[in-house]
């Protein structure tokens, strides 16, 4: 039982502590930190290494006869802006149909 509460509390004070530098994952990105766009700042941000997965998804067609594309494959692209923000982006090719990926 008191285990547990320590762990809650850990829990908690890792959510209160906002590491520094954090890394933020962005899925297709717009170009601008989101970092200093939450804090409604302005920045550079300087392009580092990328990679791409490689596995396979075949495409299906849906109940109404139309093909989708659900490619889990992503570009990944880390940045870091001017004020010091890291963060990585996961390029993934949208379906013609708009319902992937999944917008949050
Ligand atoms: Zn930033
Ligand atoms: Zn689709």
């Amino acid at each position: 039982m008191r285990v547990v509460l320590l762990l809650v509390l850990a829990q908690v004070a890792l959510l209160v502590s906002p590491p520094q530098p954090y890394l933020t994952r962005v899925v297709n990105w717009n170009g601008k930190c989101p970092v200093c766009q939450l804090e409604g700042r302005l920045s550079t941000v300087t392009v580092g290494s990328s990679h791409t997965t490689l596995a396979y998804s075949p495409p299906f067609y849906d109940e109404q006869g139309r093909l989708h594309y659900h490619d889990p494959n992503g570009h990944t692209t880390y940045y870091r802006c001017s004020r010091g923000h890291d963060f990585y982006e996961v390029r993934i090719t949208p379906c013609p149909w708009g319902d992937y990926p999944e917008v949050k």
